[in-house]
């Protein structure tokens, strides 16, 4: 679902959640161990103590780690600017490439939408096509259209007729993906879609055409959405950390198959990783 307004309340930030309570087994210590018989005397409670502080000390590194490992893994492997992802990082022949303090670099004129896309751009106009240069490509926002059975083509005409202004709505998407798996370009990549709230300036917008009030899509329009945001994600060397849903930004039920169903949308984050070259 598009955002008729730029900019409001920042919400989301629902975070990886829980990875739970640890039971870090430390299991029995205390009882077993040599017995000295009779008094434990200064010595051995001595040496309790040390017993007690090396396995709280095991215990603590073991719940670091494991929430190290886990973070790792819920960010698909973060780290530096992105080297370990994509080793030309710092190549200045890529298209988009890093600086020498991992800033990204993006040489428009370089970046070229594969033929799989189909340019249907909308006319530069206030309400749908501001023509405003991006600040940056940091992320990309999946969106649905909450206009069940509708076509891509019927949802890019609807933001081209916002041009008029007479409803006064703002709104549009860089990417639109039929139910039939087309996907239509409205916005060129360099300038602001209104999408996405406050990240319509740093962040790519694709919005999902879907049959039914699920919401969940057809097997054509998810082949492709998972193709785009590779794609997006190895050109502009954005990481799964920061492939969002509209949700995440705003709160809002959008797209609402993958905000209904978490594991679904982990499954598509992990279909994204699968598809990058
Ligand atoms: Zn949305």
């Amino acid at each position: 679902m598009y955002q008729e307004q730029a900019g409001r309340r920042r919400n989301g930030s629902h975070g990886s959640g829980g990875y739970g309570s640890g039971s870090h087994g430390t299991g029995n210590y205390g009882s077993g161990g040599h017995r000295t018989g009779g008094r434990p005397g200064r010595r051995g409670r001595e040496n309790r103590t040390r017993n007690i502080l090396l396995v709280v000390g095991t215990a603590l590194v073991a719940v670091f780690l494991v929430f190290f490992i886990r973070t790792k893994v819920f960010s698909g492997g973060s780290g530096g600017a992105g080297e370990e992802l994509w080793p030309d990082a710092h190549d200045p022949a890529r298209p988009v490439h890093l600086d020498g303090d991992g800033k990204r670099v993006i040489q428009w004129e370089k970046v070229q939408v594969p033929d799989w896309v189909t340019k249907d751009l909308l006319p530069v106009n206030e309400f749908s096509r501001p023509g405003t240069f991006v600040d940056d490509v940091a992320g990309i926002v999946i969106h649905y259209t909450a206009n069940p059975g509708t076509s891509a083509e019927q949802n890019r005409n609807y933001f081209a007729g916002l041009a008029g202004g007479e409803t006064e709505t703002y709104a549009s998407s860089h990417f639109i993906i039929g139910i039939d798996g087309t996907i239509l370009q409205c916005v060129p990549m360099s300038e602001v879609a209104y999408a996405s709230n406050e990240r319509n300036r740093d962040t790519i917008s694709i919005e999902c055409c879907h049959e039914d009030e699920s919401g969940k899509f057809s097997k054509e329009t998810y082949a492709s959405l998972v193709r785009l945001t590779a794609w997006l994600s190895d050109t502009y060397m954005i990481k799964t950390k920061d492939i969002i849903r509209h949700y995440d930004v705003t709160g809002k039920s959008c797209p609402k198959y993958f905000v209904d169903y978490e594991d679904k949308w982990e499954r598509f984050l992990r279909d994204v990783e699968k598809n990058r070259q």
